[in-house]
């Protein structure tokens, strides 16, 4: 069995996936920055994945918005941008192997049953607490009841992977999540399967995004393993979170990033990640040429989070 740290054979591709509801903001403009400076660094690919999954959240127009002030940063994809949106086959095929696997059940439970049940695990750096799932369904449907979501089952032994800037991460699924949802009840495809047909499909090796879902990325491994596909190698970045340790992001309204002065913005999240350019570029071409020869992942902070003012 390949090693995670071994070097995938294929030529460094990665990939920046925004989910498309409201501009782009400094919280994901990190995260683009980060993955755009560690491909080019790598003299690999950088691709643009919209998670345009959840329709109930996805704002029209900010797909557009997302791809425009790329652009405006530098940052253009070097594929064709993949919509998840058009990609519901590709995830019912992945969950049809898995049922054939034996690896899901049908669930019943509401949110309200579940937190009325569940034990609470350590809130993760930000977003909201996500509860274990106390395995009721496992065993089938309670009588009477109909399924709802489609879940995976997990068990006990320890997922690790060694994570570029955030260390070791080890988790038991069974302990610290519970079998978890890969088609909701509202029918949406969960993002922890999407994900990882679409890094797969994608020929992603290093997934560069923010340290908010390194709790996932067992999950993700756990799905690549019983789909036979690889596990990319991931470097988790700081977030940036606001005075009250809530991440930037569009539901704490994080102020769009203004693309009227592209240079300033770009500016701020190479600082951010520990690259602070010297003084003198203002235009972003020259930002980038010094960046992507400076680039080096041991000088991006190794927290989890870090409040921007
Ligand atoms: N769509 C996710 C977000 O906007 C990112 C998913 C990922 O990078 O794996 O937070």
């Amino acid at each position: 069995m390949p090693s995670i740290d071994a070097d995938p054979p294929q030529r460094y591709r990665g990939r920046f996936a925004p989910s498309p509801t409201g501009p782009l903001h400094f919280g994901s403009l990190v995260a683009a920055v980060g993955s755009h400076a560690d491909a080019r660094a790598h003299g690999g690919e950088w691709l643009v994945r919209m998670e345009d999954l959840d329709a109930p959240r996805t704002v029209p127009g900010a797909a557009a918005a997302i791809l425009d002030g790329l652009a405006a940063l530098g940052m253009n994809s070097d594929a064709p941008v993949l919509f998840q949106s058009s990609r519901g086959d590709a995830y019912r095929a992945a969950l049809d192997r898995l049922t054939s696997a034996g690896l899901t059940y049908p669930c019943a439970c509401s949110r309200r049953e579940i937190a009325d049940s569940a034990l609470r695990f350590g809130a993760p750096v930000d977003g909201p607490r996500e509860l274990v799932y106390p395995g009721t369904c496992r065993r089938g449907l309670p009588a009477g009841r109909s399924g709802r979501a489609i879940r995976c089952r997990v068990d006990d032994a320890p997922i690790a992977f060694e994570d570029a800037v955030q260390g070791t991460v080890r988790q038991r699924l069974a302990r610290e999540v519970g079998d978890f949802v890969l088609l909701r009840a509202d029918g949406i495809f969960a993002y922890q399967l999407a994900v990882v047909v679409d890094d797969a499909e994608q020929g992603i090796t290093d997934v560069v995004r923010g340290a908010d879902l390194l709790d996932s990325t067992p999950r993700q491994i756990r799905l690549q393993r019983a789909l036979g596909l690889p596990t990319p190698r991931y470097c988790h970045l700081p977030v940036a979170t606001d005075a009250r340790g809530e991440k930037l992001s569009k539901q704490t309204r994080a102020a769009p990033v203004d693309l009227g002065r592209p240079a300033d913005a770009l500016r701020r999240a190479l600082a951010f990640l520990g690259h602070p350019p010297p003084a003198g570029l203002d235009e972003v071409a020259a930002l980038w040429a010094w960046a992507v020869p400076q680039w080096d992942r041991a000088r991006i902070p190794r927290a989890r989070a870090i409040p921007v003012a």
